[in-house]
Parts: structure tokens; C-alpha cells; sequence
């Protein structure tokens, strides 16, 4: 990509003159740094970036220089769920989807000539104009899967996700109590939303149950078509 950032920084240049946008080598540096920068990038994180290259420049004039920049076409700002606003590399005439991981948050590109035809063919098919799109798929990356023991709580698994229900901890008190609610073994269990202390509310056989914390610590769940070591 390096001369396609020579390039970029031409037409920058060209544009923010044309446009009489101020503070021209300020503005150009911060280009730089950009565009050395790896896939997406938070604002704090640029901004510290910027310090880190000794050059003294204001973190709202950094903003103002980001923002310009998604103007013009040369970077573009992603939001993923439950997670930061971020910037990115905008290439002109390429595109590119993600895969975020919800448990470590790590961002992976991926680029389908497939998926992107058969979005089109949808939006015709529906007589629907398409201007643009977001693929964002959410799931565990394989380093965080492979992390994972086989049999966790429930408490661990993130929202989306269907397991197995392996079995129940906890006297015969809480399995009883688990079982009148109508939960037993080898039940596939789908996490409809589980956040921080709050409760954990999943589906079962087209039904949904909403679980304390504590009580869903108690139920041990394995991955659907994993064999038990
Ligand atoms: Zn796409
Ligand atoms: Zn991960
Ligand atoms: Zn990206």
C-alpha cells in the first residue's frame, strides 16, 4: 500500500488546498500517522499516537483532521456493537466487511465477491436501490474458542450462542429447582442476552426463561457437536 498512501497524500493535498483548509502541514502529519496506523483505530488512541510522534498538536484540531478526512473519502469510521467508535483506512474502490469477536474484541476482514452479489441480487430482487451495506458477523475468534474449556457455565457463554445443557451443580435442592422450571440435560440452550450481573435470559424449546445470575452459574453447558475429552 505504500504508493497507494503516496497517492492518498497527494490528492489530500490537492483537495485541502482546492477547499483552503487551514493548517495544511498540521493537517498532513496527521495523514501520515493515519495512514502508518493498523485497521481501526479509537480517537484516544490516534490522539495518543500523535503525542508519541512528538508532534504538539491539540486533540480537537486531531478530531477536526479525522473528521475531514472520513469527508473526503480518505478514512471512514466503524461502530460495532458494544464497542468504541472507531477509524479505518478508506481505499477508494475497495471494500470490505468484519468479524468482531465479542470475547476479545478482535476486528478480522474479510472480503467476499459472493456475499456482495448476493446482497445486490436481494436488494434487486426487492426492487430496492442499494447504496451501501454492513456485513458485521459476531462471534468468538478461534483463539478465544480454543481458550474455552469444554463444559463452562453459563454465566461465560455470550449472548447468541446455543449450547447444551451438561449438567446442573449445586445440591439436590437447586437441581430440583432447575428442574421444575422445566430445565433438564442435553436441553440446547439458546443465550438470548446475558450482560454484566444482570440476569441471564435464554430460550429453550421455544420458551424463555429468565435466570439469576447465581442460579445460571449452577448450569453447565458445552458446545453443540463437541465430543466430552
Ligand atoms: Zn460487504
Ligand atoms: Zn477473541
Ligand atoms: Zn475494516
Amino acid at each position: 500500500m505504500q504508493n497507494g498512501h503516496a497517492l492518498e497524500k497527494q490528492q489530500f493535498l490537492k483537495l485541502f488546498k482546492q477547499e483552503g483548509i487551514d493548517r495544511l502541514d498540521d493537517r498532513v502529519a496527521i495523514l501520515e500517522i493515519f495512514l502508518k496506523t493498523e485497521q481501526h483505530i479509537t480517537m484516544p488512541d490516534f490522539v495518543k499516537l500523535v503525542k508519541q510522534s512528538h508532534i504538539s498538536i491539540q486533540p480537537d484540531f486531531i478530531n477536526d483532521t479525522i473528521k475531514l478526512l472520513c469527508k473526503f473519502g480518505f478514512a471512514q469510521k466503524v461502530h460495532f456493537e458494544g464497542g468504541p467508535v472507531r477509524y479505518e483506512h478508506r481505499h477508494i474502490g475497495r471494500h470490505h466487511d468484519h468479524m468482531i469477536c465479542t470475547k476479545c474484541r478482535k476486528i478480522v476482514e474479510f472480503e467476499s465477491n459472493q456475499i456482495e452479489n448476493i446482497q445486490s441480487h436481494i436488494a434487486a430482487s426487492h426492487g430496492f436501490h442499494m447504496l451501501q451495506h454492513k456485513m458485521e458477523l459476531y462471534g468468538i475468534c478461534s483463539k478465544c474458542f480454543g481458550e474455552r474449556p469444554v463444559t463452562v457455565p453459563l454465566t461465560v457463554v455470550k449472548s447468541g450462542e446455543t449450547l447444551k445443557i451438561k449438567e446442573f451443580l449445586g445440591g439436590s435442592k437447586m437441581q430440583s429447582r432447575l428442574t421444575s422450571m422445566g430445565l433438564k440435560k442435553e436441553d440446547k440452550v439458546e443465550v438470548i442476552s446475558s450482560y454484566g450481573k444482570g440476569q441471564v435470559v435464554v430460550a429453550v424449546d421455544n420458551k424463555r426463561f429468565s435466570l439469576g445470575r447465581g442460579l445460571a452459574d449452577k448450569i453447565m453447558v458445552q458446545n453443540l457437536g463437541v465430543v466430552q475429552k
